[in-house]
């Protein structure tokens, strides 16, 4: 059994933001239902939510001030959750690293310099509590500096740091490393320092032991210039110690059999129900109730990231097939607005809500026909087996965890009953609508249509999987 101290700044239930959520809150749990001894750090935000009881356990002095550390636990599980209390930092409304105008939070890096140095104090047992990780699991940019100033420190755990997103570095002004009275040993430029500024990340990817990220495919996608954001030479440099490792899903949560937001349950034995759930969403969205017209869907950020511009571009051109387009989404104003204009110039065939929306969100996995996701890169990707599981068949581009979760439909494929969605290459709007009309002629074939749906169906995304691969990483450190 191994002690893992799993340091993140959120985690679903108690805290979302995003993906980086959804894994925190999950993984951990695999690794409790695996007979490990885990506990998980995570600031005590405002607006941080748990419905368990919350004790006071220490106080640590850390920086000349005193910082209060509580503990609880996950819902509906054994992982402890130490709550590092600190309302000059933490105690703001709104998110987690933006305030209500959206704007990062201008001491960010006094908030999660501290944070990480607590998880240090806490890694190193200097906290009382009388328990001694074997392995720090760090996650993202605002855990990176825990690698680091552990590798000072004489006996001390392993570390291993994962990444979701190389998007967000966590970067401030160079003279913040003063100003965080970070040890002079880690600045420089194959340390923390990236062209003058202090980057947060680095910390874990050239500090930790082992740096993982959500899947196979983006960790070799990172070590090139493309999708490395000039961190593509550190990154090749540590390859030995760098690999992939796909998220799971919440099998409970994401249910066809029992989700309580749909229209109608069903399993791969009773499909011809799904068209229940299609009829809804035609409903919801106002859209003529068709159900044989192909109803394709989107759910995401509104973001660049997500290819939304290619669907944009796509728009006009798919208006002039015989199909229909529902869209759950937010982010961008731009993107927004040239939705909105679509739908507004096109209400029989593309309706659109802007905001975010967790039970649409599962009728829309549940109802449409074919879900899109033309990403630019994709660390991982949930949606695309969200989809999956609910016999929603993805089109996905071929990049990060989407190359790896969904299998292209093609003659072998299916014959291997492996074929589980639609796979294309150049991130443009032109392939796009290509595979779009590769999906139709799919979808007016119902016999391979549904050996698709079912192969779809039948994949295990469960978070054990993944788990144990993390639990064989850590026995190998
Ligand atoms: P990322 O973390 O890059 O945003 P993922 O696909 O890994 O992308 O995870 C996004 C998660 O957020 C999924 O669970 C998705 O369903 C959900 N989501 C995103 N936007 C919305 C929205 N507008 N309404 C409901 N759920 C959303």
């Amino acid at each position: 059994m191994k002690k893992i101290l799993f340091v993140t700044s959120e985690a679903h239930p108690l805290i979302k933001t995003g993906g980086l959520a959804d894994v925190c809150g999950s993984l951990p749990k695999a690794l409790a239902e695996l007979s490990q001894d885990i506990k998980l750090i995570i600031p005590n935000y405002q607006a941080l939510k748990t419905s368990e009881s919350v004790r006071f356990l220490c106080s640590l002095r850390v920086d000349n001030r005193n910082i209060n550390i509580l503990e609880t636990r996950m819902p509906d599980s054994h992982v402890t959750v130490l709550l590092v209390d600190y309302p000059a930092y933490f105690n703001y409304p709104g998110n987690p690293y933006v305030d209500e105008q959206g704007e990062p939070w201008t001491n960010n890096a006094e908030r999660f310099g501290l944070f990480c140095r607590i998880a240090v104090e806490v890694a190193m047992n200097r906290g009382h509590l009388d328990w001694k990780p074997d392995v720090v699991h760090c996650n993202d940019w605002q855990t990176g500096l825990v690698p680091a100033l552990l590798s000072l420190e004489h006996d001390r755990p392993n570390t291993v740091f994962t990444i979701h997103n190389m998007a967000y570095q966590g970067l401030f002004p160079g003279s913040a490393a003063a100003e965080l009275n970070l040890p002079g040993k880690l600045w420089h430029p194959a340390g923390l320092e990236f062209h003058e500024m202090l980057s947060f990340i680095k910390g874990g990817l050239v500090y930790a032991d082992h740096i993982t990220t959500v899947s196979p495919t983006y960790a070799l996608e990172i070590q090139t210039a493309e999708f490395g954001y000039g961190l593509e030479g550190l990154l090749n440099h540590r390859k030995e110690f760098l690999g992939g490792i796909i998220n799971g899903i919440d099998l409970d949560q994401w249910n066809p059999e029992t989700d309580p937001y749909i229209a109608q349950t069903y399993t791969a034995a009773t499909l011809a129900k799904k068209q229940l759930n299609k009829s809804e969403v035609q409903r919801k969205f106002a859209l003529p109730v068709n159900g044989s017209v192909p109803l394709f869907g989107l759910i995401g950020r509104l973001v660049e990231q997500k290819g939304i511009d290619l669907i944009v571009e796509c728009l006009p051109e798919m208006v002039a097939l015989e199909l229909q387009f529902v869209l759950l989404g937010s982010g961008d104003k731009v993107f927004e607005k040239q939705l909105q204009k679509l739908a507004d110039l096109y209400p029989e065939k593309i309706a659109i809500r802007l905001g975010y929306d967790e039970s649409l969100a599962h009728l829309i996995e549940a109802g449409v026909d074919s879900f899109l996701m033309p990403s630019r890169f994709e660390p991982c990707g949930l949606n695309q087996m969200y989809s999956q599981r609910y016999g929603t068949i993805p089109i996905v581009r071929k990049t990060g965890g989407l190359a790896d979760t969904v299998v292209d439909t093609l003659p072998e494929t299916l014959a291997q009953h492996t074929a589980s969605g639609i796979v294309f290459n150049e991130a443009d709007s032109g392939s796009l609508l290509e595979a779009i009309k590769r999906t139709m002629i799919l979808y007016s074939l119902p016999d391979a249509w549904k050996k698709m749906q079912i192969n779809a169906m039948n994949k295990d995304f469960s978070w054990q999987n993944s788990a144990e691969q993390y639990l064989v990483l850590y026995e190998n450190l």
